[in-house]
């Protein structure tokens, strides 16, 4: 059973008050949500071609899947929904609440694990403290350091490539992350794989001030092995 089908047959059934064979639709398009980003760049596209399907229903569901990869279209779906009635909309207004709840950079929103909130370590600032985690559930990762201040991190379950930090994303002073110039960063251990961590640092806004997830003043990012050796490997600000 593909993505929109079981999307559609769980409406169906919840329409009818059967949650029983809801839930089950449920778990056959988490799946093929799963299966598809699994597949990396290739899978996403297929994916993608669904925010341009014609039942909001498949179009929204698609769209709460698709916000890391697709942002601005992925948005523009779910505010459109959440203009409307009934369960699809109520369902696109919680998704857009939770993607503006989340304190990180719009490139990390979606494969982060929150930590610890609001740790306040330096005068006028606050941090988030984040576990990277794959769309595919994967913790384990290569990180691709670049020369231009970016860091990539890649999924060695899925091969999904994510960016950890990005200066060019803060700032349009410099470009980002190109493959070309970029290294693979070994854990001090030896693991080519390992898990990893970031905080990400903001400023104190004054009162009035609208919070923009991309104003990082400060990045640090840390790399675990499998016996728990964690070190840090970034420690930078955005200027
Ligand atoms: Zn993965």
């Amino acid at each position: 059973m593909t993505f929109a089908e079981s999307v559609t047959a769980q409406n169906d059934a919840i329409k009818k008050h059967d949650t029983a064979t809801g839930n089950r639709f449920a778990i056959a398009y988490i799946r093929a949500a799963e299966t598809l980003i699994s597949i990396g760049k290739d899978g996403v596209d297929e994916f993608a071609t669904l925010l341009e399907d014609g039942r909001a229903d498949v179009r929204t569901m698609a769209a709460s899947y698709l916000l890391p990869y697709r942002m601005n279209a992925a948005l523009r779906i779910l505010e459109e929904s959440g203009r409307g009635t009934g369960i699809t909309a109520l369902g696109a207004m919680m998704t857009i609440r939770r993607w503006k709840e989340i304190k990180a950079p719009n490139h990390i929103k979606g494969f982060i694990k929150n930590i610890l909130s609001k740790v306040v370590d330096r005068a006028g600032s606050y941090s988030f403290y984040y576990q990277v985690i794959c769309k595919c559930a994967g913790t384990r990762f290569r990180l691709l350091k670049s020369l231009k201040h970016a860091l990539k991190a890649v999924c060695e379950n899925c091969g999904n490539e994510i960016t950890v930090y990005d200066v060019s994303c803060y700032s349009t002073a410099s470009k980002g992350l190109n493959n070309s110039d970029a290294i693979s960063v070994v854990h001090p251990k030896g693991q080519q794989f390992y898990k990893i961590y970031a905080i990400y640092e903001y400023s104190i806004l004054n009162t009035g001030d609208t919070f923009d997830p991309d104003d990082i003043t400060w990045c640090q990012v840390f790399i675990e092995d499998d016996q728990g050796n964690r070190v840090r490997i970034f420690d930078g600000g955005t200027t």
